[in-house]
C-alpha cells in the first residue's frame, strides 16, 4: 500500500503544483483521490494515466475535481486511440445534487458511495464519515486489510472525526489554518486541531495538506507538534508513505 501526494493547495495552485490529489497504489492497482487544480499535469510524473483504475471524489469544490473534465477527456481520446473498452469509474457521493451527473460521460461511469457501506475498489475498502464543510464533504478511512489511513478531505474539527481515526497507520489532514484561527465558519482545521485529532486518535504519523497560502507552512509542522508527538510531514507533490506490497 503506497501513497503518494499529488497535490496538497487549497483554493488554488502555484506554480508548477496542483490542489488536491493523492495517488494510492497497490500491486500495479492505482486509485486517485480527488483530481484538482493542476493535478492531471502533476500525477504524470508519477503514472501514466492510462494506468489509473478508479477516481474517488471527497466533494465537489473547484479544488478537488477542477481536472475531471479533463481526465475524462483523457479517457475519451484513449478509447479512441487505444480501443480501451472498460469505461473509468469516478466514484463521488450521490446526494441529489446535479454534480453526481457529471461522472457519467463516455468513458467512464459515475458510482455512488454511502456512509455506512464498506465500499470496496481493488485492494482497498473504503469507509466514509461527513465532514462539516460549506458542500457536502466526505473523510476517507481506507484499509488493505493490514495498514489504514485517513483523508480528512476538507472539514471543521469536530469529535466525530477522532473516532473515525482511530489507529490509523497514517492522517492525512487538512490544515488551512494556523494555530489559534478559527477556521470553524469556512469548515476547515488548523494545525492544532489537525494536532489533536492526531494525538486522540493515536495516529502512526500525520501529514498536513490543503495548505494556505499565506504565512510560513512549515509552522504548521512546529504548531502540530504542540499537540503530537508522533511524526508530522508537510505535503508536498512526491511525498510517499509506503508498507510493504
Ligand atoms: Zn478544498
Ligand atoms: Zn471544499
Amino acid at each position: 500500500m503506497k501513497m503518494t501526494v499529488i497535490g496538497y493547495w487549497g483554493a488554488y495552485p502555484e506554480v508548477e503544483s496542483a490542489t488536491s490529489c493523492y495517488l494510492l497504489e497497490q500491486n500495479g492497482f492505482k486509485v486517485v483521490i480527488d483530481l484538482g487544480s493542476g493535478a492531471l499535469s502533476r500525477l504524470q510524473q508519477y503514472t501514466s494515466l492510462d494506468e489509473i483504475d478508479a477516481v474517488i471524489l471527497s466533494h465537489f469544490h473547484h479544488d478537488h475535481v477542477a481536472d475531471l473534465g479533463s481526465f475524462q477527456y483523457f479517457c475519451l481520446v484513449n478509447q479512441q486511440l487505444n480501443g480501451k473498452k472498460n469505461n473509468v469509474p469516478i466514484y463521488a457521493a450521490n446526494d441529489g445534487e446535479t454534480n453526481f451527473d457529471l461522472l457519467n460521460h463516455v468513458a467512464t461511469k459515475g458510482e455512488a458511495y454511502q456512509v455506512g457501506e464498506d465500499l470496496t475498489i481493488g485492494p482497498f475498502t473504503f469507509s466514509f464519515l461527513k465532514t462539516k464543510h460549506p458542500k457536502t464533504c466526505y473523510a476517507m478511512r481506507i484499509t488493505n486489510g493490514e495498514n489504514s489511513l485517513v483523508y480528512t478531505a476538507d472539514t471543521a474539527f469536530f469529535p466525530e472525526l477522532i473516532g473515525f481515526t482511530k489507529g490509523v497507520d497514517l492522517l492525512i489532514a487538512e490544515s488551512s489554518f494556523y494555530q489559534g484561527m478559527d477556521g470553524s465558519k469556512a469548515g476547515h482545521m488548523t494545525s492544532e486541531e489537525c494536532g489533536r485529532v492526531a494525538r486522540e486518535a493515536s495516529v502512526g504519523e500525520l501529514w498536513l495538506t490543503h495548505l494556505p497560502h499565506f504565512g510560513e507552512q512549515q509552522s504548521l509542522v512546529t504548531e502540530a507538534k504542540s499537540l503530537f508527538t508522533g511524526e508530522i510531514k508537510l505535503a508536498h507533490e512526491g511525498l510517499t508513505w509506503s508498507t510493504g506490497e
